[in-house]
């Protein structure tokens, strides 16, 4: 009787038998560090964080069969809004919420049987972890890196604290979604554009495996802008000040201009125009017969003033010169002082490239010292600090009497138990925590309540799994940079541009010694579900049903009034997301591994089908029975301890080789069709082919071990059943197959009689004559041709080309 696949007795037996991990690493060996990005703890686990994981876990067992030294990790940002926002509403402390979500979402993940090693796990809202955040504060804040500004800030009424200008929607706070205010407070800033322009460098230079498009997000966030200031000359004598500095972006335009267009928040117009114009070309467009000297070929630059209402379609515009065409083509609009360049142009240095004719230009005014450079960014410095609880103590204070600022503990401790009420942050009611003496003076005051921004938490924390002790900032330095961190678009830019720059402090205060933390990217794609809603009888408004409430039979859906909506990222607000531990009770993790792999892309969006899961599940029940239906032919291998070199299926070869590739390339779900073509394949020859038989064994071997980092559970199970574990080592210390050495070593000789052709015969290569004469004088076909071996007077032998019989 066949014995069904069941995941369920398959998953608990190995579960109860733990991995254990090496503890020391051989440093001759490559290593291999893949890093998913910290979740926060925020209750469950979404197929988001599952396909995170499964890829990293994918990772680590394909390099760790490559005989790397691998890692991966898990851990928990768990400072921060939602846990606070949490707390308020159940009047709870954020670390009880935190605590019993951490608690929930390990137990799902201790389900998923990865690679994990929970020795280094943390969570960042811990004093063993919040210390080095306060550590590190202190030396930049004495390198000056850190400094404190009272500033005009972006102040959220409702949630009593400083949003950052990407925080901001439509005017409105992006969590409160109430009206953003500006506030003067006082806060502490990182200055981030001190490295601005290496973190650009570097993102050209040396980031070069890094998704295009993350990289031109990064640098447009960072923002480096170049500005000329160029002095300009009234044409004129007369008795305006003479002389405007402008602001152009692109310098080569000055080389065009015939014409400035101002309007009246122009300070040419406030020094100049006001009351003073004279003529218009009609209602919207006035000149005063004032001209700016071009600095570069001192020909005359006519200003015209419109109205602020001026719309840059407005065709009048272009009918003030006879010559209408050159015109259209040359008036650069002179707003608020800064040039806006938008325009085509004509020039004779047209066959320049700009880069070109900006030095030319920039060369030639500069000399006149008519022109200087200024660099821009539109990267502001780092605001860190929050007006709020949950999250790092500033280790500060400020004593007004001697001027000290320094805590002289080494950690600031953040009291774990007050209940935040949404108003007021807690700590500035908490006596125990605010008083302190100044340990100069000894007068008693008060510490610094703000906390750092939980970004800071995120910045360096892949830092810390490598840590070597937890009394020093002292880590493996062998293990960075990561080769492969793995994570959701949405980070692609604050968390990486912060993590980049930490890095590079790190590398500053000389403890590290690299420039660059993530070697290499991998963004996944989102997660996408048919949404469900009902329309409301009063407003038709839609009602969003949960999508793992909806049973669906033939296409139709059993209850009534329900209407399949779009398909949409899985959300909370549209309840399309689907519950994981589901369809693990159902199915196994091996089929949900699969699928998910399957589906597409990594770097691809991926919508749940549960048509695809079906496809998946028949493929492992196939592979199941196929290898429980064959198991004593390998009994019988065994048996006969065969030393007979096996003959290598070749067919087979090519799949395999596009498997081994596509594991580099990180190909995956291409990698599952080659799985499935391969298993019937299996299936066909077995049938009634005796010889393919005795080679079923060696290419299970590489089948498995190909299978292995995608499908460890059910492998793990046949790898014993079959008795590999006597044979061969155990699937978690066994190497990656080496592909590329199985080369089709099969040859043709051509046989021949007194140098006539009469046959080929086909052979493996590098045999030697003895073994070949052999084999064809046994051919029937030879008998033909040499009625008797001793009729044969001489052999000529060319190895792996040819055999002739001389008689
Ligand atoms: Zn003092």
């Amino acid at each position: 009787m066949i014995n069904i696949y069941n995941h369920k007795i398959i998953e608990l037996k190995i579960q109860k038998k733990k991995l254990k991990f090496k503890k020391k690493k051989n440093r001759n060996k490559k290593k291999y560090y893949t890093c998913s990005m910290i979740p926060y703890p925020s209750g469950k686990l979404h197929i988001g964080h599952l396909r995170n994981y499964i890829i990293n876990d994918i990772l680590f067992r394909y390099y760790n069969m490559k005989k790397y030294n691998t890692l991966m990790f898990m851990s928990w940002d768990s400072f921060g809004l939602p846990a606070e926002n949490a707390a308020i509403n159940y009047n709870i402390t954020p670390y009880k919420w935190i605590k019993k979500n951490i608690k929930y979402m390990k137990k799902q993940i201790l389900n998923f049987d990865l690679s994990i090693n929970w020795k280094k796990e943390f969570s960042t809202c811990k004093k063993e972890y919040y210390k080095w955040n306060q550590w590190l504060f202190l030396l930049m804040f004495k390198k000056k890196l850190i400094y404190i500004k009272k500033k005009y800030v972006n102040w959220d009424p409702k949630d009593n604290t400083v949003l950052a200008n990407e925080q901001i929607i439509n005017g409105r706070g992006w969590r409160s979604n109430i009206k953003v205010k500006k506030k003067k407070i006082r806060m502490y800033y990182i200055n981030i554009l001190k490295y601005a322009n290496e973190l650009l460098f570097y993102l050209k230079k040396y980031l070069l495996k890094w998704p295009n498009k993350i990289k031109i997000m990064q640098k447009n966030w960072i923002g480096k802008n170049i500005v000329y200031n160029i002095i300009f000359n009234i044409h004129k004598k007369n008795n305006y000040k003479n002389i405007f500095n402008i602001k152009i972006k692109n310098i080569y335009l000055i080389n065009f201009i015939n014409f400035f267009l101002i309007n009246k928040n122009n300070y040419i117009y406030k020094n100049i125009y006001k009351n003073k114009i004279k003529k218009y070309f009609n209602r919207n467009i006035f000149f005063n017969k004032i001209y700016l000297k071009n600095p570069l070929f001192n020909n005359k630059i006519e200003i015209l003033y419109i109205l602020n209402k001026y719309n840059k379609k407005n065709k009048n515009l272009f009918y003030i010169n006879k010559n209408k065409k050159f015109i259209k083509k040359n008036y650069l609009l002179f707003k608020n002082n800064i040039i806006k360049d938008k325009l085509y142009f004509y020039s004779k240095y047209n066959n320049l490239k700009k880069i070109f004719l900006k030095n030319i230009i920039f060369y030639n005014l500069k000399k006149k010292k008519l022109c200087n450079l200024k660099t821009k960014f539109k990267l502001h410095n780092w605001g860190i600090s929050r007006q709020r609880y949950w999250g790092t103590p500033i280790p500060l204070l400020n004593c007004y009497k001697c001027k000290n600022i320094f805590y002289k503990k080494k950690i600031l401790i953040l009291p774990k138990n007050l209940i935040p009420n949404g108003y007021i942050n807690p700590l500035k009611n908490n006596k125990k925590f605010l008083k302190t003496k100044c340990f100069k003076c000894k007068n008693f005051i008060k510490k610094e309540t703000d906390t750092m921004d939980t970004f800071v938490d995120s910045s360096w924390y892949f830092i810390k799994y490598i840590f070597i002790s937890n009394n020093f900032f002292l880590f493996n330095k062998y293990f960075m940079p990561i080769n492969k961190y793995i994570g959701g678009i949405e980070h692609s830019i604050l968390h990486l541009l912060y993590s980049r720059f930490f890095t590079k402090v790190i590398r500053d205060l000389k403890l590290i010694n690299i420039n660059e933390p993530f070697l290499n990217l991998l963004i996944q794609g989102i997660v996408l579900n048919n949404t469900y809603y009902i329309l409301s009888n009063k407003n038709n408004k839609k009602i969003y049903i949960n999508c793992n409430k909806i049973i669906i039979k033939n296409k139709n859906i059993i209850k009534k009034n329900i209407i399949i909506g779009k398909i949409q990222k899985m959300s909370k607000s549209k309840k399309n997301g689907i519950n994981p531990q589901y369809y693990i009770n159902k199915y196994g993790i091996d089929i949900i591994k699969l699928f998910i792999i399957f589906s597409s892309p990594i770097e691809k969006k991926l919508i749940w089908k549960h048509k695809n899961i079906k496809g998946c599940k028949n493929f492992l029940f196939n592979l199941w029975n196929f290898y429980n239906l064959n198991k004593n032919k390998f009994k019988i291998y065994f048996f006969k301890k065969n030393k007979k070199k096996i003959i290598y299926y070749y067919k087979l070869n090519k799949f395999f080789k596009k498997i081994n590739n596509n594991y580099k390339e990180i190909n995956y779900n291409t990698i599952v069709s080659y799985f499935m073509k391969i298993l019937n394949i299996f299936k066909k020859k077995i049938k009634n082919n005796i010889k393919f038989n005795t080679i079923l064994i060696k290419i299970t071997l590489i089948f498995f071990k190909l299978l292995y980092p995608i499908i460890p559970y059910i492998i793990r199970e046949l790898w014993s059943k079959l008795n590999f574990n006597k044979f061969y080592n155990n699937i978690e210390n066994i190497n990656w197959p080496n592909i590329s050495n199985f080369k089709n070593n099969k040859i043709k000789i051509i046989v021949q009689v007194n140098g006539k052709f009469k046959f080929i015969f086909k052979t493996i290569k590098n045999t030697n004559l003895n073994l070949i004469k052999k084999k064809i004088t046994n051919n029937k076909k030879i008998k033909y041709y040499i009625n008797n071996k001793k009729n044969i007077k001489k052999i000529i032998f060319i190895k792996n080309k040819i055999l002739n019989f001389i008689i």
